[in-house]
């Protein structure tokens, strides 16, 4: 079972990168950001603040939330329905944002990550993949990007999804996703202390999925020498 962890802050490119990787080696690519985008999404429909950390935990019991692969795709349901692009929006990446810090939230996922890597090969996107869902990963990277780069890629990616978004403002809503997600108590997003260190704000989409290729080609060379 190879388990590869991707870790890094919002716009890295982390999704496209772990989507082409997982195609080309034929594992499944587990977006765990969307289970925290699921949950914000629950809990902005229930019409609760998501700062409101009792309401959200009292809220959890009734979460009916999955996870499945059709045609190597993840889907997400929440309540029996698949959740799709409604979870895209920047206010539900605000509401993941703020939710995520929950440690209560955090729990409620965990198995639902653990276990897919331990039945599947997986590549797993995340904040905290290196550090605590998977820890004795095979590979873990850390991918990272100047806040100018990431916050254009993200522009470019609403854009193409039909949704609205202007460069300032995203620039402005990941600084303080970012520090959320640096900050807070549990789970923290930096880096695992085994992680490969990635800054592509200089390299194009194939160039990253290149180096990572080649950083998955020597760590598991490495390993199995040993
Ligand atoms: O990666 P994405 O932008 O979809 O993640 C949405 C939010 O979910 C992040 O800002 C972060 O707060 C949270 N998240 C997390 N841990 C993960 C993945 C996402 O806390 N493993």
């Amino acid at each position: 079972m190879l388990n590869i962890a991707i870790d890094g802050p919002s716009g890295s490119g982390k999704s496209s990168l772990a989507r082409a990787v997982a195609k080309k080696l034929q594992i499944i690519y587990v977006d765990t950001g969307a289970l925290y985008r699921t949950v914000g999404l629950y809990i902005k429909r229930r019409g609760i603040d998501p700062s409101d950390t009792a309401e959200v935990i009292a809220a959890l019991p009734d979460l009916s939330l999955s996870m499945t692969y059709e045609k190597g795709e993840q889907h997400i349901y929440l309540e029996g329905q698949d959740v799709g692009d409604t979870i895209r929006t920047p206010e539900i990446a605000m509401y993941a944002s703020k939710v995520s810090a929950i440690p209560e939230v955090r729990a409620f996922l965990l198995d639902t990550q653990r276990s897919i890597a331990e039945k599947n090969s997986v590549i797993m996107d995340g904040r905290d993949i290196g550090t605590v869902i998977l820890p004795n990963a095979n590979v873990k990277i850390f991918l990272t990007a100047s806040n100018e780069a990431r916050a254009r890629r993200r522009v470019a990616e609403l854009h193409e999804k039909g949704i609205e978004a202007t460069y300032e403002d995203i620039l402005r809503d990941m600084a303080l996703r970012d520090e959320n997600d640096r900050t807070r108590a549990v789970a923290p997003a930096i880096p695992a202390e085994d992680a490969v260190f990635l800054d592509n704000s200089d390299l194009t989409a194939e160039e990253t999925v290149t180096a990572v290729l080649r950083i998955i080609a020597e760590k598991t060379a490495e390993k199995s020498e040993k």
